[in-house]
């Protein structure tokens, strides 16, 4: 009987000689796991959970079939990373046998970096520097191109030894093979390269002799780049060509790759809109008879279920939404789409980590990636928790010591949930924001988490619990500039929340997360891109694969003008936007670029009067500037509000102080919640 509310998503498909349970694949993510676990332990526990939660397909993180194809730091070397020896063969059994214990297939990725390879001893079709990598490449001989394929097969038989259902060869996102299919980065003249028919030999001859390897019953899916986002990148009919021969090797299933590494077009970020890209992989449908795969910024089962029903896919590969929540697809199942936490497209957690040589984790959920280390254990006395402040940082403690049994009350003096989420959620492109306070609001209901919103908890308010935990955020930081008191300064309070009327001229005072939240904000006007995918693929300059070669546009990004002049400042002389995300930093930054804000470093500020904000440059005060603005906005970075856990600890009552009132400078959503669910998992 098909499920009543997500009738394709639960539909097992039938693979000849396997069925998947349902129309959902956990995508490929580098966790960095893959780098440090030796044994195969923590990532049997990590990809059980997410087995358990019922996702149909589970494609690991990407794993190196040869030296030359991965990471050259020694710390990679004996992990499950990698797939060179027959050593790795018992690591990766420990992850197959935990995940066979449920319904849920399992398949290796096997990923050839080439030339984004971070190694010196990187190969690739011609000796070309990767714009994202310091080191130039070699170029590939005959007898070169022929180990790498020889090595493509034996990983992919130690992969069906290990007990793999299949593997997914990586073809997208610029790596080793999609670098042969381009003229981009492919300039060789021998068999392969020159026609196209010579530039895609090589993925097609490694998905011809796998599938001669490992016979008819193991999976091969192939990750194609259906849509390059690079100059020279492919033509949709190239894309068809290829996945047609990628057929006719012996693929049995083709999985979606949008953009490479190197595009500068975002495609998986929070400000990307929901399924942007499932109209490229439907143009793929009917041209192949085997099943088709799309992905990206696919999160909830609605939007999942909706991209199969309009028949853009086969089957739909979702990532990062499993970091978020492990049993993403049984609680859709269960009729419990609330209470999955969601994942909003931050990359906070998961890839700036990975691409800081840390371990993933996720902003929502930091037990990802941590599955051996943190656990949610029922408590075993149940207590009375108060919790002040139903910011992140509260709204985890009270969600995690609910679910241990404790008897939480949360006190917020709003009459809403969120504290600072609610500023974020006004942020053209951070939208996702209101699904995440959504999902805390289900689950305070289904806890039965006490509420006392619009309430100021105090000292008498508070005693009598057994936990006393102050969350009570931030307040703005005092820059005493002479003339802050003017009518034309306001807060990002003022503008992000109370929707206070802003001038056309504009100075941002502090180019934090919040400077740069609140320039967006001021330089879009009408409905966010971000909901509405014509005029985001206009903005960033996308466009159909089939009119021009790579989806980029001839006429280059396309942003609507801002209905303002942004100037935005910060008093350090480095470059503004440094801290922001390590992966998502160069939105901003591109975003800001593209309507013109004009960017200040090294600025004092001398005063502000009916004129605008007088500056001056540098320690000896030079070049004094009059900015004549309309209106000045302070965005000059939080201090603790501590004022309540003062006056408990001067009651003689000792709370718990975390989030934005424990430490201000340099928060984040991740650090609140993360300090709140461990704080909550040790009461
Ligand atoms: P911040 O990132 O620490 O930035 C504060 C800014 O104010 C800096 O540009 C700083 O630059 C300036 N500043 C500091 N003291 C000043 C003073 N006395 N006078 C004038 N300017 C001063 O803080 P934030 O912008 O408030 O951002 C932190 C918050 O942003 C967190 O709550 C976080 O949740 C949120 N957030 C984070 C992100 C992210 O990407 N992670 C994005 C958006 C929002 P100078 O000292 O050089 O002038
Ligand atoms: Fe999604 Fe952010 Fe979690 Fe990454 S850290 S999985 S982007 S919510």
């Amino acid at each position: 009987m098909s499920h009543p509310n997500f009738p394709n998503l639960f539909t097992p498909l039938d693979l000849g000689f396997t069925t998947l349970s349902n129309r959902v694949l956990m995508g490929s993510m580098h966790t960095g796991l893959e780098d440090r676990d030796a044994t195969g332990e923590q990532l049997a526990a990590y990809f059980l959970e997410r087995a358990k939660g019922g996702v149909g397909l589970i494609v690991t993180g990407g794993v190196y079939p040869n030296k030359e194809s991965g990471n050259g730091a020694p710390i990679h070397k004996g992990s499950f990373g990698w797939m060179d020896s027959d050593d790795a063969i018992p690591i990766h059994a420990h992850v197959t046998s935990a995940v066979h214990q449920t319904d849920t297939k399992i398949c290796l990725q096997l990923l050839h970096t080439g030339r984004y390879a971070y190694s010196p001893d990187c190969v690739a079709p011609s000796p070309i520097k990767s714009p994202i990598s310091p080191f130039p490449p070699k170029e590939l001989d005959e007898e070169g191109i022929e180990k790498q394929i020889a090595d493509f097969v034996s990983a992919s038989v130690r992969a069906q030894k290990a007990g793999y259902d299949g593997v997914e060869i990586m073809g997208s996102e610029g790596y080793f093979l999609n670098q042969f299919i381009v003229t981009h980065t492919n300039k060789r003249t021998d068999r392969w390269g020159g026609s196209y028919e010579n530039r895609i030999r090589l993925p097609i001859e490694v998905v011809r002799r796998v599938r001669e390897a490992v016979g008819t019953d193991f999976i091969i899916i192939y990750r194609l780049s259906m849509i390059d986002l690079v100059p020279d990148g492919s033509t949709f009919e190239e894309v068809v060509q290829l996945a047609k021969a990628i057929e006719r090797a012996g693929a049995t299933i083709i999985n979606t790759g949008i953009g490479w590494h190197e595009a500068r077009i975002p495609t998986i970020a929070t400000s990307v809109p929901r399924r942007a890209w499932t109209w490229v992989t439907k143009k793929l449908m009917g041209h192949v008879s085997i099943p088709v795969i799309t992905s990206n910024r696919i999160n909830t089962p609605q939007v999942a279920e909706d991209v199969l029903a309009d028949g853009c896919a086969d089957m739909v590969s979702m990532a990062r939404p499993f970091l978020a929540d492990a049993e993403f697809m049984a609680k859709a199942k269960n009729g419990q789409s609330a209470l999955i936490a969601p994942c909003i497209g931050c990359n906070q957690a998961c890839l700036d980590h990975v691409f800081s040589m840390k371990t993933s984790s996720c902003l929502v959920n930091p037990r990802a990636c941590y599955e051996t280390d943190l656990s949610y254990e029922p408590a075993a006395i149940a207590k009375s928790v108060a919790i002040v402040g139903a910011g992140p940082a509260g709204l985890a403690t009270a969600l995690v010591a609910a679910e241990r049994g404790h008897k939480v009350t949360l006190f917020d003096r709003a009459t809403e949930l969120g504290g600072q989420l609610n500023i974020a959620k006004m942020v053209p492109g951070k939208e996702e924001f209101f699904g995440l306070i959504d999902y805390y609001a289900a689950q305070m209901a289904d806890l039965g988490v006490e509420l006392r919103l619009g309430t100021n908890a105090d000292v008498a308010a508070l005693k009598g619990f057994d936990e006393v935990v102050v969350a009570t955020g931030v307040t703005p930081r005092d820059p005493g500039i002479e003339g802050q008191d003017g009518p034309n300064v306001l807060s990002y309070i003022d503008v992000l929340k109370n929707g206070t009327p802003v001038g056309k001229r504009v100075a941002v005072i502090g180019a934090g997360g919040i400077g740069f939240d609140v320039a967006e904000f001021l330089v879009h006007e009408g409905k966010s891109p971000a909901e509405d995918l014509d005029l985001w693929k206009r903005e960033w300059g996308v466009g159909d694969p089939a009119e021009t070669r790579g989806g980029l546009r001839t006429e280059g990004p396309q942003p609507h003008a801002s209905p303002r002049q942004v100037t935005l400042l910060q008093r350090k002389k480095q470059k503004l936007g440094k801290g922001l995300g390590k992966t998502t930093g160069w939105i901003h930054r591109a975003a800001l670029k593209m309507k013109d804000v004009v960017e200040i470093a090294g600025v004092n500020y001398e005063r502000i009067d009916s004129d605008g904000l007088h500056i001056s440059y540098g320690e000896a005060r030079e070049n004094p500037t009059l900015l004549a603005v309309d209106t000045i906005v302070l965005c000059a970075g939080q201090l603790p509000e501590r004022s309540l856990a003062d006056a408990l600890e001067a009651a003689g009552i000792t709370p718990h102080v975390i989030g934005g009132a424990d430490v201000a400078a340099e928060l984040d959503a991740k650090r609140a919640i993360n300090q709140g669910s461990r704080l909550a998992a040790a009461f």
